[in-house]
């Protein structure tokens, strides 16, 4: 059956979709519908129509899912941070490892898959250790500061968020009542004008050090004395600095960093490694699960000390500086050139020397790597586990290309979507692998995305 827009349908909520929303369908035809929940059945108004799918707006909640909570965060609908709010903890796992198998099944061909249970969290609140409020003007013309709203640059008003540390509602208050004081003017998207664009927050969750950093469309800030004094009560603040950013886009992070107070860094720890953390470098934002996460990497890595190891795609290291401590050698490599040089710092401080990195993309530097050793030693490169952490789109095919023919033991992919990491996993089970363990891991607790790591064991034939 066919329907059209302003139709109004009754439907049961029986999936969720990338966004979190709830995905009904009736007579064969699909309906997304924002803030519904699966088991929830709803009156829609269908607000656009394809041939076999629509969106629909949420008119009625007629029967509540038995999973439907109400959510922490009074914001939640609104706010374009979280999705699945209103999703009772419990099943928003279940829904994640549903996505995770679901996938293997479908776009992998894979059955009996060897799951783990899912890694979830104990407590899925306040696990954020990163922030960045944009700061503006409301209607009435008041100082706002908050999130941006669902696909726009709407900014909602919330100094607590409720993924995020208590700290920010403190840190956030103060800088505002700074720039009411001193009537320090917010950046204004349309015309360019005003200073503060954002307020980046980071805490390290091991040693408590928080680093606050304005982000400026402008050189410097005036009454900095003033805000350094009235930030520097806040118990464990470390580094404050602005980010001068003057470009008219929207990317939040300008290039240049100017200390006003303390350390350019924070520290923080995953496990026994510490890190050094600029408000530029890319750093896990869920440190609570980011160990179990590694830890599970490990466990699967199977290292005794002997082998020969690459982690690819390895950002600042953390993952290649986690498995060093088991390992003979560790090679990384990652494109972006200021993670590597984080990578190669963070290796000096923690006193790892069997640990190299390489500037480049994995599809390039590995494939290299493999024909210049033949050439120059006369066999083949060998690795005896290669780790692979790959951005959404997943490995490139020169790169599995490459791994297979260096035989590696055991293949450790952890992967932030299930559906690249099925189309990985299968070209690399036809060519030898085989499928020994998949576990997911919640980083984004109240978020729809969810992290998989995979064991891949070499078939000796
Ligand atoms: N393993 C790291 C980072 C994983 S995020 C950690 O756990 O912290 C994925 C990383 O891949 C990013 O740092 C990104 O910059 C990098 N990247 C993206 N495309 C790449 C490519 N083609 N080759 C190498 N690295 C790439």
């Amino acid at each position: 059956m066919e329907y059209r827009k302003n139709d109004r349908i009754t439907l049961k909520i029986v999936d969720c979709g990338t966004d979190g929303e709830g995905i009904g369908k009736a007579d064969g035809f699909t309906v997304f519908v924002k803030d519904a929940v699966i088991g929830d059945v709803v009156s829609v108004k269908i607000m656009k129509a394809k041939k076999n799918y629509g969106y629909g707006k949420l008119e009625q909640i007629l029967e509540p899912s038995p999973y439907r909570v109400k959510p922490l965060c009074p914001s939640a609908r609104q706010c374009g941070g979280c999705q699945l709010q209103e999703m009772s903890y419990d099943q928003q796992l279940v829904f994640k490892e549903k996505k995770i198998r679901g996938n293997l099944e479908r776009i992998g061909g894979f059955t009996d898959i060897p799951m783990e249970p899912i890694i979830g969290m104990d407590d899925p609140w306040h696990y954020r250790n990163k922030a960045q409020f944009p700061v503006g003007r409301n209607k009435e013309g008041r100082l706002v500061t908050g999130f941006y709203a669902g696909r726009t640059h709407v900014i909602i008003e919330n100094r607590d968020c409720a993924i995020g540390i208590p700290q920010n509602k403190e840190i956030l208050d103060r800088v505002l009542s700074y720039m009411e004081k001193y009537h320090v003017e917010p950046y204004n998207e349309t015309n360019g004008k005003g200073l503060i664009r954002h307020i980046f927050i980071r805490c390290g969750f091991y040693t408590g050090e928080l680093m606050v950093c304005l982000i400026i469309n402008g050189g410097s800030i005036p009454h900095q004395r003033e805000l350094v004094d009235s930030l520097t009560e806040i118990p464990g603040m470390t580094s404050i600095s602005l980010n001068i950013n003057r470009k008219r886009s929207n990317v939040i992070l300008g290039e240049e960093v100017r200390v006003l107070w303390g350390q350019s860094y924070i520290t923080d720890k995953i496990g026994n490694i510490s890190y050094q953390i600029s408000p530029l470098s890319f750093f896990q934002v869920n440190p609570r699960q980011t160990v179990k996460l590694y830890s599970k990497a490990l466990e699967y890595a199977d290292l005794h000390g002997e082998e020969t190891v690459w982690d690819l795609y390895c950002g600042i290291g953390t993952i290649s500086l986690f498995l060093a401590q088991k390992a003979k050698f560790v090679r990384g490599v990652e494109i972006v050139p200021q993670a590597i040089e984080d990578a190669r710092k963070n290796a000096e401080l923690n006193g790892i020397t069997n640990a190299e990195f390489y500037v480049g993309k994995a599809e390039e530097v590995l494939p290299e790597y493999y024909a210049r050793y033949e050439q120059e030693q006369g066999e083949k490169a060998h690795a005896d586990v290669i780790v692979v952490d790959p951005p959404r789109k997943g490995c490139d095919q020169a790169l599995l290309d490459t791994i297979v023919k260096m035989q590696p033991e055991r293949i450790v992919y952890v992967s932030c979507d299930s559906a690249t990491l099925a189309r990985d996993l299968r070209y690399l089970c036809d060519r030898g692998y085989e499928l020994k363990k998949v576990c997911g891991a919640d980083m984004f607790p109240q978020g729809v995305h969810v992290e998989t790591v995979v064991r891949l064991q070499r078939k000796h034939i």
